[in-house]
């Protein structure tokens, strides 16, 4: 394990509120956005009360969550919007390669182009370099969220404090990586090089024909993401929260609470509502008025039951643009884009193709077991919204997490909690605000 990161931020205490000043809270969603923001809620003395169909608990499918099947790392590295420049240019090549890292529905562009024309405006290098500092100040203040939760839950043997690798076949991919790298760097990313030889002393089951790596120290990943999550969502009962097991359809107004609706029923009343229902989040948004550029980036895993023991650490090859990530069920290759939005289902060109190159990467993998679509909850700027609803403001918004939500899930609780208390924030919440777009 290495010491902690000096550009960590620590927090003070969240203060627990008088009794006066406390609220009932629904948070709708029981990913880990909105479990986050329960226990954060708790810890500042609310009344939380989460609706979810299928929330983490024992007994219940949690495969509809991106919290589910993800690739399980807590990325201290990632601070760089996934709109880069020059992105504009490399995506047809991107979709022209069949084992390419992105891939889409074509009927679904012109639904798209709002999206699309917004992701295309956040690739520019002025507005790059905003995104980088505000996703860099989440990023120091990821700790501070998430540490607590882990610690309050007695998860912290779930966490694998390894690092992660950033592998680079060429030394020319290596040196284009630079700058990127750099970025990084300057918002106290720590990082280390491995030459091929190091590398495959640390990742042995790697296919040796990797020039250099690069390793992210601070990043760690977890052992079981589902049992993570059923840990946070017992630790919230325990301290008295409730959980209802319902749809939310729809946020009404009744009188001075609001209430979640299911079914034609309210489920949930409280004072505050918290959104928080990852790439479903829009839907409930537009009942309160509020529209939202939120859209879903699909992405896939593939497990790997018998070979958890192959690797020592989550790999990624941003080549082929998903992680190999080692669990206690087996190795999960886990990532790629494919943009179609949440009613169609699994492609299954799309597991093969992430299983055929997982082959490639790791030698003499066994057979293939489980495969995955879930749907990341994503922004056109790879920032997440959290704020107060534009139109009802006893509504938080806190959903968009796209590529990162496992990372940032913890901060954003914090986030909504000390909105929620009327305390200061954290950080400037601006860059985050639900109508930017
Ligand atoms: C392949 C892949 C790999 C990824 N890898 C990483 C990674 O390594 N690190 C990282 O930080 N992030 C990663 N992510 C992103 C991360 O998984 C998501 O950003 C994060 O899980 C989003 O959390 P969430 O709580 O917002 O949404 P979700 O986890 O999707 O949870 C939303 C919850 O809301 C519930 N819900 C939906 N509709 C309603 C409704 N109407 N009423 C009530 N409840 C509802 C759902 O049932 C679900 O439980 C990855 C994502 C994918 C797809």
């Amino acid at each position: 394990m290495v010491s902690a990161n000096p550009s960590f931020e620590a927090l003070a205490p969240l203060p627990l509120l008088p009794e006066s000043q406390r609220k009932r809270v629904v948070v709708v969603g029981a990913g880990i956005v909105g479990m986050s923001c329960a226990l954060w809620l708790q810890r500042a003395g609310h009344a939380v009360t989460v609706c979810d169909p299928t929330p983490p608990l024992p007994g219940v499918g949690y495969e509809a969550a991106a919290s589910f099947g993800n690739s399980c790392t807590i990325a201290y590295g990632a601070v760089l919007p996934v709109a880069m420049p020059g992105i504009t240019a490399a995506v047809p090549r991107m979709l022209s390669n069949r084992d390419g890292p992105l891939s889409l529905f074509w009927g679904d562009v012109p639904g798209l182009l709002p999206w699309l024309w917004s992701f295309i405006r956040a690739s520019r290098p002025s507005e790059v370099q905003r995104i980088t500092a505000v996703l860099g100040q989440l990023i120091r203040l990821t700790a501070a969220g998430l540490e607590p939760l882990i610690e309050q839950a007695g998860l912290q043997a779930r966490v694998r404090r390894t690092g992660c690798l950033y592998v680079y076949r060429t030394a020319e991919q290596f040196e284009a990586s630079q700058a990127t790298l750099q970025m990084r760097a300057e918002q106290g990313v720590r990082m280390q090089v491995l030459q091929a030889a190091q590398l495959r002393v640390e990742e042995p089951g790697l296919k040796p024909d990797y020039a250099r790596a690069v390793r992210f120290l601070d990043t760690c990943s977890l052992d079981d993401p589902h049992h993570f999550m059923i840990g946070l969502a017992q630790d919230f009962q325990r301290r008295g929260g409730t959980v209802v097991q319902a749809a939310v359809e729809a946020v009404s107004r009744q009188g001075e609470a609001r209430a979640a609706i299911a079914g034609g029923q309210v489920v949930a009343q409280g004072d505050l509502v918290v959104i928080a229902a990852g790439a479903r989040s829009g839907r409930l948004a537009a009942s309160l008025g509020d529209r939202i550029r939120l859209d879903a980036e699909r992405g896939y895993h593939v497990l790997f039951p018998q070979d958890g023991h192959r690797l020592n650490s989550p790999v990624c090859d941003p080549e082929v643009g998903f992680y190999l990530t080692p669990l206690g069920e087996g190795l999960r290759a886990a990532g790629t884009v494919e943009l179609g939005g949440l009613g169609k289902p699994l492609r299954p060109h799309r597991t093969a193709m992430i299983e055929r190159v997982s082959r490639r990467l790791v030698p003499g993998l066994g057979p293939a077991g489980r495969t995955w679509l879930g749907f990341r909850p994503s922004m056109p700027d790879s920032l997440p919204v959290i704020g107060r609803s534009p139109s009802d403001p006893q509504v938080i918004h806190a959903f968009g997490h796209g590529h990162v939500g496992l990372t940032l899930g913890g901060i954003t609780g914090r986030l909504v909690a000390e909105l929620a208390s009327g305390v200061p924030t954290s950080m400037d919440l601006a860059p985050l605000a639900p109508h930017r777009f």
